[in-house]
């Protein structure tokens, strides 16, 4: 009898005997010990890390695991050398990539214009930027997408992680029944971790990807209320201003990896920054500057509007124009505002 087992990253046939079981074992499943100089002790080093598996290891920078894992440059180099060939991440063809994009998932809003101002919902796969002065929405959208998250795909599962202690579960029951749906079946759906400070956060960041590769749960949104917040309070000063950049550049770079990896949509919200000296334009500036900008795929600046509303600008898109559109907060669901 044949039996189908993975060689180098492929799947090959082999003669076996008769009562063998045919296993086949994914890509995915490749373990980290199986790269060269990767023993035992480093393995549970890089797992405890968040490298649990090869992808990790093979878009990883040799600095992030001479850090991670006290190992020589030199190592780093050569596990992630191994880690990129065994996983075959040469370019894809425009069809591939066209292939991948049909297996993204539109998650909706719960608000009409915010759908249309997305070009029709957030998009798995991706990171959403949503800035704005306190007040301006920022966390009900949050809440409201975990409850559309719900209603899309009802086995999906919502990673809420709260650093401002303002997730509130009454909200979700109330954009539940806004919606039509059962408010307990929702609040099941949804994980609320809340993340004392910024290392915390970076770690339940992590956690993630072994909530669906260690747990198989089907994560498919992960909320980051606020991104910058604990980043904020505890670098403060100039002095201390780029070591920031670099954490708030790892973790937006693993959430980055994620949403990627197994197609889920990321929203993190953040602050903006009154910036009294400035006396033209927009006087406020998001934190975290060009680094949460360049890492989320869209980006959009809410305020304050008219008569209780909130105006939502998409300010940054691959594909989408630059254009806003009015929405107001009810007790049951993001109404558009005309
Ligand atoms: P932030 O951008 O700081 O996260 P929020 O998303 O918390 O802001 O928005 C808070 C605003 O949402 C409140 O000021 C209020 O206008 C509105 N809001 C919150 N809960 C309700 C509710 N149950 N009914 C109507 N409006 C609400
Ligand atoms: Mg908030």
């Amino acid at each position: 009898m044949k039996k189908i087992v993975v060689m180098n990253g492929s799947l090959e046939e082999t003669e076996v005997e008769e009562a063998e079981v045919v296993e086949i074992k994914p890509e995915g499943e490749l373990k980290l010990v199986d790269l060269p100089g990767v023993g035992a002790a480093t393995a549970e080093k890089l797992d405890g890390a968040g490298y649990g598996d090869l992808i990790s290891i093979a878009v990883a920078s040799p600095g992030e695991l001479v850090e991670v894992a006290g190992m020589t440059e030199v190592t780093a180099r050569k596990i992630i050398k191994a880690a990129r060939d065994s996983l075959n991440m040469g370019f894809q063809t425009g069809e591939e990539l066209l292939v991948k994009r049909q297996n993204i998932v539109k998650i909706s809003s719960g608000c009409n214009a915010i759908d249309t101002l997305l070009g029709g919902g957030y998009e798995t796969g991706a990171i959403y930027e949503c800035f704005g002065e306190f007040g301006s929405g920022k966390t009900q959208i949050g809440h409201s997408l975990a409850v559309q998250q719900f209603k899309k795909n009802p086995e999906g599962i919502t990673v809420y992680i709260d650093t401002e202690n303002t997730f509130r579960p009454e909200r979700i029951e109330q954009f539940a029944v806004g919606a039509g749906l059962d408010p307990t079946a929702a609040l099941r759906s949804i994980r609320v971790a809340r993340a004392f400070n910024s290392d915390h956060q970076m770690l339940l960041a992590e956690k993630v990807d072994e909530l669906i590769t260690k747990q198989n749960l089907k994560v498919k949104l992960v909320v980051v209320d606020s991104l910058t917040a604990h980043f904020r309070a505890e670098f403060v000063g100039r002095g201390t201003l780029a070591e920031r950049q670099q954490k708030l550049n790892k973790h937006l770079h693993l959430l980055l990896r994620i949403a990627d990896k197994h197609n889920l949509c990321v929203y993190v919200t953040n602050q903006v920054m009154s910036k009294p000296d400035q006396f033209f334009g927009d006087p406020t500036t998001a934190i975290g500057g060009h680094i949460v900008a360049h890492a989320s795929t869209y980006r959009v600046y809410l305020r304050k509007g008219k008569k209780g509303s909130r105006v939502a600008k998409l300010v940054d898109s691959p594909s989408l124009p630059e254009q806003e559109v009015a929405f107001i907060v009810t007790q049951g669901s993001l109404l558009d505002f005309a």
